[in-house]
């Protein structure tokens, strides 16, 4: 039935169902698309097994999904910008607009940030879904819905990078090779970074990191942070320039600032425990920057431009696909870690 709209509603922690909602009308500036290609990410996976994120409490029944593509199939009013049948990466955090977050164009620092699929707002992971159109950024033709998709990691990557200084000549340590860490490669790469070694605990994630072009990988075995801190260097030859840590865990974060040299930079990309003990004297008296991100700001456009104009390919990070209804079947494999990327495909 054409008004059918099979959706993956999270109720409740460990409690994930596929059910028809009703198709909901475009408000003003606002399109209805048409689903394509749902991305899953840790976040949703970490909101059906846990129902929580720090302080973003899973208390009514959620859409998840954020990472998507979809066609437009309808325009709400005032949209003059996009076209019935255009295929967009859908952005999925719609911020106030107004507030000075906003305005001095750090949005993602908005405190009325509308995140898809971030308790309360509903994501996409549905057959429809209506978003505001000035977040939505039109696809050429040569740029698949799945490249669409992961624009919204990979964007990620961008605001990382941005924030880390990464250019020409940049030698990188990029801690965990998960799909952040790995988009966070492939975008130091096309910024010209000369070297990149990337770390993790598991030997399959960085022989995949290889493949995808991670000049050096270390598997790290030690407990001791600044043990490992000295096995990147003899690697790399001397300390990195920049340190991306895309784990979260503790002990890689410590590893990054002892592995940065005098003057460099350590971006913390990956959400771990809330507090955590850093030897923040280290880092202070040799002039290490420690920076925080969230998500991203002003990358789509980026983004897609890196991936249009082949500066990099993102493909290989999709390693297995589903259709919508077997979104719980997918969502399974994402718990068990296996893969890179699952995609979801929301066509009927
Ligand atoms: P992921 O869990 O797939 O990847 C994390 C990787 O780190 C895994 O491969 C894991 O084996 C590895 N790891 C664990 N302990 C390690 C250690 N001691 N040293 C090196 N590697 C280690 O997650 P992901 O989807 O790639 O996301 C990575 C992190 O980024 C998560 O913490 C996520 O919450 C965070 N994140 C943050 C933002 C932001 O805006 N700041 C945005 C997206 C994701
Ligand atoms: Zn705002």
């Amino acid at each position: 039935m054409a008004d059918k709209n099979l959706t993956a509603i999270l109720y409740k922690q460990g409690d994930l169902k596929l059910e028809d909602l009703p198709v909901k009308e475009p408000g003003p500036g606002q399109v209805q698309l048409s689903m394509k290609d749902v991305g899953i990410c840790g976040s949703d996976v970490h909101y059906w097994t846990h129902g929580a994120i720090g302080d973003f409490i899973v208390k009514a029944p959620m859409i998840l999904g954020h990472e998507a593509a979809g066609v437009v199939c309808k325009l709400g009013e005032g949209v003059t910008t996009l076209k019935v049948g255009d295929r967009v990466a859908i952005e999925p955090g719609v911020p106030c607009k107004m507030c000075k977050y906003c305005k001095k164009g750090r949005y993602n620092l908005c405190p009325d940030m509308k995140f898809c699929a971030t308790p309360p707002y509903d994501g996409n992971l549905a057959r429809f879904y209506c978003h505001d159109a000035d977040y939505c950024y039109k696809l050429p033709d040569h740029v698949s819905n799945e490249e669409g998709a992961l624009l919204e990691p990979l964007s990620v990557g961008v605001h990382a990078c941005a924030r880390a200084g990464v250019e020409i000549g940049s030698r990188v340590l990029i801690c965990g090779a998960g799909p952040i860490g790995l988009v966070n490669m492939l975008t130091a790469k096309a910024r010209g970074a000369a070297e990149i070694i990337m770390t993790d605990i598991d030997q399959s994630r960085l022989d995949f990191a290889k493949s995808l072009g991670a000049n050096h990988i270390l598997k790290v075995t030690s407990r001791d942070p600044q043990v490992t801190a000295n096995q990147i260097e003899e690697i790399m030859g001397d300390k990195v320039d920049i340190t991306i840590e895309c784990s979260g865990a503790p002990p890689s974060i410590r590893t990054g600032i002892f592995a940065t040299a005098p003057g460099g930079c350590v971006v913390l990309v990956g959400l771990g425990p809330a507090d955590v003990e850093l030897p923040i004297v280290n880092a202070s008296v040799r002039e290490v920057d420690i920076r925080g991100i969230f998500r991203y700001v002003n990358c789509y456009p980026t983004a897609l431009a890196m991936v249009a104009s082949g500066q990099v390919n993102v493909k290989p990070l999709v390693t297995h696909r589903f259709k919508l209804e077997q979104a719980l079947e997918a969502f399974q494999m994402a718990k068990e870690g296996k893969g890179v990327k699952i995609i979801i495909n929301c066509e009927k």
